[in-house]
């Protein structure tokens, strides 16, 4: 775990209800390039207040990925306007850092009095006035569920629909050693509910444009390996992007295939983006290789098991730099 920050004290449930009670308006954000858990955390939340009375906004800098537009109640997540909303109170969904929500996002949001900040990143600060963040938890749609439950809220199908989204696709289809006897029973009471979990998962797993397998073959391409196996990346350029009309989210999940390969440790994928910046996303399967302190010493964040970076490019820098740390890591666990 990192030691860079003071561990923030953590809000109660009591302290959130009082916020959540005595205001009427509401703006939801979570992190750019939103996954799973982040739009599914916006909507679990927003469908719940929204049918308690409230008013809510539900924005992301990137607004709404086209593979999780099936989701139900989609429809009101949005791009940032360009003036300040009139809201009481801002809520940081899965969100490591509130850089990490975007410019547009964080102006959207100005006029908020109260910060709220719930998320599972080990590494987040705490930049709420009050913040619920459990690293313990598979998703922020997990502690959502908890909170939710907890405080008597509404839990309408889109609420239902929305965490169980949230929960799936960050524990990798209930599979990542996060996931606890807790989420499968979080899992069993959704579908007590009413959930249809057949069609919910085609619609997340089964339903994947041409152009990601297309993507697939160029990465495939790129496969490298160091030569005790242990760390495998591979590479995404931004040609790539506008030749295949590539959208952020076809490459969501794709870095699982090499972190499953026999005897990887860890697995990264490197990728161009348009403003010259390389995105670089990291994945463990041994705690004792924390990715989230390699993506740290670089300022990153994220997950012991799965993290995440922003730097500088070009592209042969930013692999040359990350690899060694990797390799450094590796030496040193003497494993
Ligand atoms: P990704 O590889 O993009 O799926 O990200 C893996 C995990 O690390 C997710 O929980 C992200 O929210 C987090 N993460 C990714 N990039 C960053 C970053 N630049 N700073 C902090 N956390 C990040
Ligand atoms: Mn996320
Ligand atoms: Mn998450």
């Amino acid at each position: 775990m990192s030691d860079s920050h003071d561990t923030p004290r953590m809000a109660s449930f009591e302290e959130i209800d009082q916020v959540l009670h005595h205001h009427q308006s509401f703006v939801l954000l979570s992190h750019v390039r939103p996954d799973g858990d982040a739009i599914g955390s916006q909507l679990a939340l927003g469908y719940s207040l929204i049918a308690a009375g409230k008013n809510v906004r539900l924005i992301n800098e990137d607004g709404l990925p086209e593979n999780l537009a099936f989701m139900a109640g989609a429809e009101l997540i949005e791009t940032p306007p360009s003036e300040p909303l009139d809201v009481e109170v801002a809520i940081a969904l899965d969100t490591a850092t509130k850089q990490r929500l975007g410019d547009r996002a964080l102006n959207a949001a100005s006029k908020a009095k109260i910060w709220l900040n719930i998320d599972h990143h080990v590494s987040n600060p705490g930049y709420g006035d009050l913040n619920l963040i459990d690293s313990t938890s598979p998703a922020t749609g997990q502690i959502l569920y908890q909170l939710i439950t907890a405080l008597g809220l509404p839990l309408p199908a889109e609420t239902r629909d929305a965490i169980y989204v949230a929960v799936s696709t960050d524990t990798g289809s209930f599979q990542y050693p996060s996931t606890t006897a807790t989420t499968y029973d979080l899992a069993a009471d959704l579908i007590r509910r009413g959930l249809d979990v057949g069609t919910i998962n085609s619609n997340i797993y089964d339903n994947h444009p041409y152009r990601r397998l297309q993507l697939m073959c160029v990465l495939l391409n790129s496969l490298e390996r160091t030569p005790d196996g242990k760390v495998a990346s591979w590479e995404m350029r931004d040609q790539t992007r506008i030749e295949l009309s590539l959208t952020p989210d076809d490459s969501e999940g794709l870095i699982d295939y090499i972190r499953a390969i026999r005897g990887v440790q860890v697995a990264v994928f490197f990728e161009e983006l348009s403003d010259e910046k390389i995105r670089v996303s990291m994945r463990s399967k041994d705690r004792r290789y924390n990715v989230c302190e390699i993506a740290s010493e670089f300022g990153g964040g994220g997950h012991a098991l799965a993290a995440g970076i922003r730097m500088r490019g070009p592209l042969e820098d930013a692999k040359a730099l990350v690899l060694a740390a990797i390799q450094r890591r590796i030496d040193s666990a003497g494993i």
